[in-house]
């Protein structure tokens, strides 16, 4: 499985997905930037998400909300106060960590070392292994468990009363040794603010302290009212936004799933209070159609229910995904109650109620929200669709089973040779296809090798013209995920390429 991860990160690099932001100077660390392949595939799945909500929504409208907001905005939402991580330093190394995510590493090593022994006793045993039996018994093992048991237990227990001095002492206790330097040298548990500051304007008596903002949802409760009256939306009713969050994260490592400056794709539902309940596990039905829409495999997907609850939420769930590293979070449903709404109200002094004529009544809405990491599903797709295929004359190919729909090209067009008119046979197909679809042009190599690109590529379609092609205004078109290939009318080629690539 790690092996799977490296390899997508490779792929991503070599076929134009995604570049180390800065590389020649190194690069800059959790920081990612999208290139020619990644900025289309990116540009898709915000055009599916953002059609999915707002077109096909009579109620759900869109809008675009600067980075920068007023001060006080983090203040009312409780970032300034709460967005904290727990961190804690180890002396000696002079690194870093999340207090909480050592201990689940820790948590993650012990449970390897069980996977080892279950191995191991596997092989001994062969066909009279019991799985279950083993478990129970095994004195190490049942030692093991009883270990990871007790870590989940406490730290559960002190993250929800977030004394932190708990996770110090279990920290301690468990002998944790730093990863990096071998040392147990560790310094107390800090709590460390996840917003990035900056200052707007010049001189130094006029400027003000702001915040990059950490999540896009503040741009949309702020513009609650605004949005309400000039689009006259009757509740219940949806605010949809894109855009760039950022968030000084820690622990920045898997790639492009944990950055310092990401894109989330968010909307807020407004809701009468009472009614949360019903929306909040619509929602959770509506987006897991969603995310199923793209036929990445049901069992790759799984709901997380949240015991503990964030202090906004009275109900929130994550739809995880099966990431190269394990089951994670993708994205999250939350009831936020009227929690932000009443936060503006009383930190602004200015009323965000909403006038309900079918109750003849004024109140602050409820409201739950969907929020999905753009990038996080940008490394679902990718990671689920890098496959290496054994073919039937012995040899494998790499090939990127991205969903059609979200493919950067859609087709490839190829002369088989060089020569004869074909090529320029095959610009006139591109000058016709490209009004409708990404396409593009590709004459180098034998044209198998040309496949091979096409289909590491993520290029649902290839079309080959050919000398046939002069005479009776037919192509070939190759089908990327079963290599099949058929002879069609050139005329036919936007029809066929349309069903298959349609939104
Ligand atoms: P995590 O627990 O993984 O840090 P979170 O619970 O803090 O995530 P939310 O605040 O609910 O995440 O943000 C909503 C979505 O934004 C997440 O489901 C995820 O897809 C995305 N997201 C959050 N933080 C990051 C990040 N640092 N890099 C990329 N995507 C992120």
């Amino acid at each position: 499985q790690e092996d799977q991860f490296k390899k997508v990160i490779s792929h991503a690099k070599e076929y134009g997905y995604v570049f180390q932001s800065s590389e020649i100077y190194d690069g800059l660390s959790a920081v990612y930037d999208y290139a020619q392949n990644g900025a289309e595939l990116k540009k898709n799945i915000r055009e599916y998400w953002w059609k999915a909500m707002v077109q096909m929504n009579d109620n759900i409208v869109g809008i675009d909300a600067a980075i920068f907001m007023h001060p006080t905005v983090w203040k009312a939402s409780g970032h300034v106060d709460a967005f904290n991580d727990p961190l804690i330093d180890n002396k000696d190394s002079k690194k870093r960590y999340r207090a909480d995510v050592l201990v689940e590493e820790y948590t993650a090593k012990i449970e390897a070392k069980i996977e080892k022994e279950v191995t191991k006793a596997e092989k001994r045993f062969g066909d009279a292994f019991d799985k279950a039996q083993f478990l129970a018994t095994n004195q190490r093992v049942v030692e093991y468990q009883e270990k990871i048991d007790t870590i989940l237990k406490r730290l559960g227990k002190s993250l929800e009363n977030e004394d932190l001095s708990d996770v110090r002492n279990l920290i301690d206790e468990l002998d944790i040794v730093c990863p990096i330097s071998g040392s147990k040298n560790w310094t107390d548990v800090k709590q460390f603010n996840l917003m990035f500051g900056t200052k707007i304007g010049a001189s130094a008596d006029s400027s003000m302290d702001l915040y990059l903002r950490p999540e896009t949802a503040q741009g949309i409760f702020v513009n609650f009212l605004n949005v309400q009256k000039t689009g006259r939306m009757k509740i219940p009713f949806g605010i949809a936004q894109v855009g760039k969050a950022f968030r000084n994260e820690i622990v920045a490592r898997q790639f492009i799933f944990r950055q310092r400056e990401f894109e989330q794709m968010e909307m807020q539902f407004f809701i009468q209070p009472g009614t949360q309940q019903e929306w909040y596990d619509k929602w959770k039905e509506t987006r897991m159609k969603w995310h199923l829409s793209l036929g990445m495999g049901a069992d790759n997907y799984r709901f997380h229910d949240h015991e503990k609850l964030a202090h906004y939420a009275d109900a929130a769930a994550d739809i995880e995904f099966k990431f190269p590293f394990g089951f994670k979070e993708l994205e999250g449903i939350h009831s936020r109650t009227d929690f932000d709404l009443s936060q503006h109200e009383k930190f602004s002094g200015k009323k965000l109620q909403y006038f309900d004529n079918d109750l003849q009544q004024n109140y602050v809405p409820y409201v739950v929200e969907t929020s999905i990491g753009l990038d996080r599903m940008f490394l679902a797709v990718l990671s689920n669709s890098l496959q290496e295929e054994e073919l039937e004359n012995g040899t494998t190919r790499t090939v990127l089973k991205l969903p059609s729909v979200l493919a950067p090209t859609k087709a490839a067009v190829l002369p088989l040779v060089k020569k004869d008119g074909l090529p320029e046979l095959a610009n006139e197909i591109i000058d016709e296809l490209k009004w409708d679809f990404n396409v593009t042009y590709d004459e180098k190599d034998a044209v198998g090798r040309r496949y091979r690109r096409q289909d590491a590529n993520g290029t649902p379609f290839c079309i080959t013209v050919d000398h046939q092609s002069l005479e009776d205004k037919t192509v070939t078109i190759r089908h990327r995920d079963s290599m099949e290939q058929e002879r069609v009318a050139i005329a036919d080629l936007r029809t066929i390429i349309g069903k298959a690539v349609a939104m």
